[in-house]
């Protein structure tokens, strides 16, 4: 991320994000908080010698996970899905996943990838050959495999948060090629792949990729990518399966080696505990350039009308949270709170209760495009004035926000302690029975800062990046002909 945020020109929206980003990290190290408050899908790959019982390693990391989310560094993220109800101890049916191997080793080594729903959304299974849009058709051959990634990457625009890494599975059938795609995650970015034929197609991907300037959180920019990783497993002569997991730049992953007898930590992975932490910036707080737009709720719609995209925002007062539980509930129920003239944000922090009030620990904004089939009603209802998230939303939202004055913020996503700091209180809660993530939280916020990429005037910059990216594809995939 370093790398990336060097790459930028200063100034630029990707280098004001990236700055976000740097100094959220540099928090969560500090705090030793969530770096993102989507702590994922805990997905646990462990290697034993054949005398380890399984059944006690289960149950120690069931226990570790619900100790984890006690404390708030993971966020009750486990949810009946029938019933919408959140087990609050990230337990249940399915989570966390935990995969157990034999190995000839005598240690243990366990594995945990932390991997948010906006990434994982993104997730795309090719059964080749395909046509695919701007590239043509993708033939059952390595050339195929570089088109599907690299239509993957563009698909994904800003709503993995990007830049993000992709693993790539080639074979396999659908449910072993995506658990085979996460598996690549975990090598490390700088790695060569030892199949000199995938190694040249990763070394291809990053070569190009990045040419598409989706940038970071789809603003445009230089770095769209930071890795790609590609495996390979034998498959049916009659499939052919490409899988590709994409990842956040937030990309959480950590481990351990274990003596099998004791239990004492060997060795960490991916992590050096004698090598200090250099922090990514040497700044905090907002980096200002003058020209930022204060907003202070309730909004009205001349204030509303007078931002176009590209605007730096920097809104104070009110804001209520809500996503998908919240959107829709309210097209069937009237809103708990006055929404007129308010800012509703698409985010499911982390809080916990201290005392008789609560405390956000990590707030960062959620993939806006869900309530896409909601957001324009809602706004047109309710009066909402402010919709902020992130990766942008579609035509019906945009048409919305022209003919009833609001518009659409973009946020940094993952960026959960930079935005916990903008809070300044919590002042209520509405539907807490969706369980805390999904719950309606009312925040007071303080310089909260975001910019505009849909605006009332009927422009987005997701439409004209997306437009633009696939020009860059398209030519992309001319080159390599
Ligand atoms: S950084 Fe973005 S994609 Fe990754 S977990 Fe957080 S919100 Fe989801």
């Amino acid at each position: 991320m370093k790398h990336a945020l060097h790459a930028e020109p200063v100034g630029t929206r990707a280098s004001q994000a990236l700055t976000i980003i740097g100094q959220n990290i540099d928090l969560a190290v500090d705090h030793e908080g969530a770096i993102c408050q989507d702590t994922g899908m805990p997905t646990f790959e462990v290697k034993t010698p054949v005398r380890v019982n399984q059944i006690l390693v289960r149950d120690e990391i069931r226990r570790a996970v619900v100790e984890a989310t006690r404390r708030g560094k993971l966020r009750p993220n486990s949810v009946d899905s029938i019933t919408g109800e959140n087990s609050g101890d990230n337990l249940g049916p399915g989570t966390p996943i935990i995969h157990f191997e034999q190995w000839e080793r005598d240690d243990v080594e366990i594995k945990l990838i932390l991997k948010g729903g906006g990434c994982e959304n993104t997730n795309a299974q090719y059964a080749l050959p395909v046509e695919l849009p701007h590239l043509g058709r993708a033939d059952r051959n390595l050339e195929g495999v570089r088109k599907c990634i690299l239509h993957a990457v563009w698909n994904a625009q800003g709503k993995g948060c990007s830049p993000g890494a992709v693993g790539v599975s080639v074979g396999g059938d659908r449910t072993s090629g995506y658990a085979h795609a996460k598996e690549q995650l975990f090598r490390t970015l700088d790695d060569v792949n030892p199949d000199r034929r995938l190694a040249d197609v990763e070394a291809s991907i990053m070569a190009t990729v990045n040419s598409l300037e989706i940038g970071t959180m789809g603003f445009g920019g230089n770095v769209t990518l930071i890795g790609c990783k590609i495996g390979a497993q034998n498959r049916l002569p009659a499939s052919f399966f490409v899988s590709v997991a994409y990842d956040c730049w937030a990309f959480r992953r950590l481990g351990v080696t274990l003596n099998a007898t004791t239990g004492a930590i060997e060795q960490w992975l991916y992590r050096d505990p004698s090598h200090p932490i250099i922090p990514m910036l040497d700044q905090s707080g907002f980096t200002r350039t003058g020209r930022e737009v204060r907003l202070q709720t309730p909004v009205t719609e001349e204030q509303i009308r007078s931002l176009k995209v590209g605007d730096v925002v920097l809104v104070s007062g009110r804001m209520f949270t809500g996503r998908d539980a919240v959107h829709a509930h309210l097209m069937k129920h009237d809103p708990p709170v006055d929404l007129r003239g308010a800012v509703l944000y698409h985010c499911g922090p982390v809080v916990m209760k201290e005392g008789d009030g609560w405390r956000v620990t990590a707030a960062g904004p959620t993939t806006s495009i869900r309530e896409e089939p909601y957001q324009g009603e809602i706004i047109r209802r309710y009066g909402v004035r402010v919709v902020i998230g992130k990766g942008g939303m579609g035509a019906k939202t945009l048409a919305a926000l022209g003919s009833h004055g609001a518009v659409y913020l973009n946020a940094i996503g993952g960026a959960a302690q930079f935005y916990a700091r903008a809070i300044t209180g919590v002042d209520g809660v509405s539907l807490l029975e969706f369980g805390t993530p999904e719950a309606m939280w009312h925040l007071t916020v303080d310089d909260f800062p975001a910019i505009v990429t849909m605006d009332a005037h009927g422009n987005s910059l997701h439409r004209d990046i997306e437009r633009e990216s696939g020009e860059h594809l398209e030519a992309l995939a001319f080159s390599a002909q």
